[in-house]
């Protein structure tokens, strides 16, 4: 298909060029044969792991589509501590995971003192292994008090590169500006920088998700993270519609051909979605999986959306099994810290 090829080649198309490959059911195959070409030009089979740590389930934001959103007053709430922190990453260490992902809503009690803290004990005890941090929207002298203290990746999606529609998902008390200064601010400080957006979430048309694209080729991130919208019935977005799935798959193998140095994951969402999601996810061109890494009682507490596979090769404990069904995809689970390839030639 030609706009396939064009893409490959120019890592970049015309909006209607887009527009195309992402409205059009009929070229989800060719895309993701060529990404999936791409994908192992620049890293073989090879899968990256990444250790999911849902630190905290409190938030003072109230994101409409986020079931852990503060105003949703029907959640239990959790946090771990640092000895529940470092006793997972024990675990995780121990089933090969190199690196460890610690995410959670924007918890006050959060503090600069207390990640600096987690962060510096979690690489002293594992010097070999990457930190990434997911924990929203914080100060300038925050984000730098993190790296200071050994962070190196940081994941802040931007969800949606349209101001119009970035509001009508969000209170008037969050910005698309604040995000995206907090992203520029992350990739100047060095950290390995991560952003992306949900397919599907309300009101979202072909024209966001072609800005969301564009946000992304000025941002040039390392890592991005994409997944459909899928509801939760404790929000003010419980009545829509789920994302749809192929069009999810697609726009990773858009994102692939955009970025073939990228670390893709197939995340939760899409395997949350169907069965078969992360599969599908691998084939199309995305190359990490972050199985979860949360002590088990509070991982159904983590829930942004309804129905979030907690168990079974989504849990670490699952690591075999996850393994396997990699395996049977044609792709092989690989324990190295997994950094982004920059040299590769894959013209
Ligand atoms: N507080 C952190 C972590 C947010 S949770 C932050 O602000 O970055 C991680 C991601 O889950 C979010 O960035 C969002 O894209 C996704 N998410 C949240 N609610 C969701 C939903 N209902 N459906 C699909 N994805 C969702």
């Amino acid at each position: 298909m030609q706009l396939t090829e064009t893409l490959r080649r120019e890592r970049t198309l015309s909006d209607e060029g887009f527009r195309y490959l992402i409205e059009s059911e009929t070229a989800g195959a060719p895309l993701a044969e060529a990404a999936d070409a791409v994908r192992r030009h620049v890293y073989g089979t090879d899968v990256y792991i990444r250790g999911l740590i849902e630190l905290t389930n409190y938030c003072r934001n109230n994101c409409y589509y986020c079931g852990i959103r503060a105003g949703n007053t029907a959640l239990e709430r959790y946090r771990l501590t640092k000895d529940d922190i470092l006793a997972c990453s024990r675990e995780g260490y121990a089933l090969g995971f190199r690196t460890f992902v610690l995410q959670g809503g924007e918890d006050p009690r959060l503090t600069d003192a207390f990640l600096t803290d987690v962060v510096r004990s979690l690489k002293a005890e594992h010097p070999d292994c990457a930190v990434t941090l997911s924990v929203g929207e914080r100060s300038a002298e925050s984000y730098s008090r993190l790296r200071e203290a050994g962070a190196d990746r940081y994941l802040l999606r931007h969800e949606t590169a349209t101001d119009e529609h970035y509001r009508r998902l969000h209170p008037d008390s969050m910005s698309l500006q604040n995000r995206k200064t907090c992203l520029w601010e992350l990739k100047r400080l060095g950290f390995q920088v991560g952003s992306g957006f949900m397919v599907g979430s309300p009101w979202q048309t072909t024209d966001n998700l072609i800005a969301d694209l564009r946000f992304l080729e000025q941002l040039q991130p390392d890592m991005i993270g994409i997944g459909p919208f899928l509801h939760h019935a404790d929000t003010p977005f419980a009545g829509f519609p789920d994302g749809d799935f192929e069009r999810t798959v697609r726009l990773i193998s858009i994102l692939r051909l955009m970025f073939p140095y990228a670390l893709i994951p197939a995340t939760t969402a899409l395997g949350t979605i169907r069965p078969d999601g992360r599969e599908r996810g691998l084939a199309a061109g995305a190359n990490v999986v972050m199985p979860n890494l949360s002590p088990s009682d509070v991982r159904r507490l983590y829930t942004l959306y309804d129905n979030k596979i907690a168990t079974g090769a989504e849990g670490s404990e699952g690591l075999g099994s996850l393994r396997r069904r990699i395996a049977d995809a044609g792709y092989r689970v690989v324990t190295d810290v997994g950094n982004a390839r920059r040299t590769a030639d894959c013209t």
